[in-house]
């Protein structure tokens, strides 16, 4: 056996199940393992290499920043930590924003922010957090109280209390689930884990209502789907709703582990120094990335080849004739295709032929390549995904 997978198997906690296959670079959409063989990542490390592995002007500024400063902790000032910070600002409804070190942190960050924030009402019971089915928010206690799959939660229970979930796309069933006593609402724009489902416009602006009549807060989880991954800077700017609190993380810093919380001054306004922090976060290192990272995606034309890309991705896909697609859905460069048969097998004999996707629940494929790709790229990925669901 590889030596590499060996030693895996020996020291390292069993929570993944990882293919035959060790990498050991990157250069734009491609992988390479030690074998020498070469795969097509439509994958990006789940949402998160948005500009491909080894982008030359993201490994200059990271190895120039690292030559020079990398951390210091929070206790003090550094110009990336503001230059990401001015950019987000900006660029969305956001006035501020606080810096933490991944996905699950924001959410976690997120929902102590509501709970603050809620205090300052008269009701005490006013602590409720709401999520939805499907939804996943990450794999810490209070991310865990919001996230929907049992697999995840009930292994760990209790997980955190003053949680409820509701069900995703469907407003008039939430019955009474929103009320004076919710601190915050957290939903994703379009659910990725979850099978690659956007919401309804009309299910979101219902929340809007909801949030505002009862004086919660709406948070909007992009940890996925934000910074460029639907064609728009922010996912939730194709639904024309705003949030109190956006939350980012995986393709931030382009492969640096970041997360952040982004949140109107309102909400801002009740963070007092000590009520949260982090020593890693917000460090010059991983903040260089995220500036340079923010900087090519942001602009008009970036964003126009992830559109231009992924509808022609999605119009090949929706045109394969096959008794297994059940449908095929998704937004800029994130696409679901579900299938009537579980996408396991799918998904390994697609890496057979030297195409890396994921699935995204048991029976939806999901692809998510970096927000680069060519025309060319997506036919080689067609190629081989009209072959193993022929197959299927
Ligand atoms: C991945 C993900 C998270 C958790 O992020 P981690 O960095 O893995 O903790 C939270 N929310 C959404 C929508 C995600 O896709």
């Amino acid at each position: 056996m590889n030596n590499t997978i060996a030693l895996e198997q020996a020291h390292i906690v069993p929570t993944y199940v990882r293919p035959e296959v060790v990498f050991t670079h990157g250069e734009g959409p491609y992988l390479f393992a030690e074998d020498g063989s070469r795969y097509l990542d439509f994958t990006s490390g789940i949402a998160v290499t948005s500009l491909g592995h080894s982008h030359p002007e993201w490994v200059a500024a990271v190895q120039a920043q690292a030559a020079k400063l990398v951390h210091v902790s929070n206790l003090y000032h550094t110009e990336p930590h503001v230059g990401v910070a001015k950019r987000i600002a900006d660029n969305s409804f956001g006035d501020r924003v606080f810096f933490c070190n991944s996905g699950a942190e924001a959410t976690e960050g997120a929902l102590k922010f509501a709970r603050k924030y809620a205090k300052q009402s008269d009701n005490a019971d006013k602590v409720q957090l709401i999520g939805f089915s499907a939804g996943f928010h990450g794999r810490t206690m209070g991310a865990l109280a919001v996230t929907y799959k049992e697999k995840y939660r009930t292994p760990f229970k209790p997980v955190m209390p003053g949680a409820g979930l509701g069900t995703f796309n469907d407003i008039d069933g939430l019955d009474g689930l929103i009320d004076d006593n919710t601190a915050a609402v957290i939903v994703e724009p379009m659910q990725g884990e979850g099978g690659v489902n956007p919401a309804d416009r009309e299910f979101l602006q219902g929340l809007r209502a909801l949030c505002d009549k009862h004086d919660a807060l709406l948070i909007f989880d992009e940890v996925q789907v934000g910074l460029g991954r639907t064609g728009k800077l922010w996912a939730h700017e194709h639904f024309g709703v705003m949030p109190d609190i956006m939350t980012l993380a995986k393709p931030l810093a382009n492969g640096l582990p970041i997360g952040a919380i982004v949140c109107s001054e309102k909400v801002a306004q009740v963070m007092a120094p000590g009520d949260h922090g982090s020593t890693f976060a917000a460090g010059p290192l991983v903040c260089r990335a995220a500036e340079v990272t923010f900087d090519i995606i942001n602009t008009p034309d970036f964003l126009a080849n992830v559109t231009e890309i992924g509808d022609y991705l999605k119009a090949e896909l929706s045109a394969i004739d096959s008794p297994h697609i059940k449908q095929v859905r998704g937004i800029g460069l994130l696409l679901g295709i579900e299938m009537d048969v579980e996408v396991g097998p799918l998904v390994a004999a697609a890496r057979d032929h030297g195409l890396l996707v994921i699935s995204a629940g048991p029976n939806v494929l999901r692809l998510a390549p970096a927000l680069t790709i060519t025309k060319e790229h997506a036919d080689e990925a067609l190629a081989v995904l009209k072959q193993v669901i022929a197959n299927a």
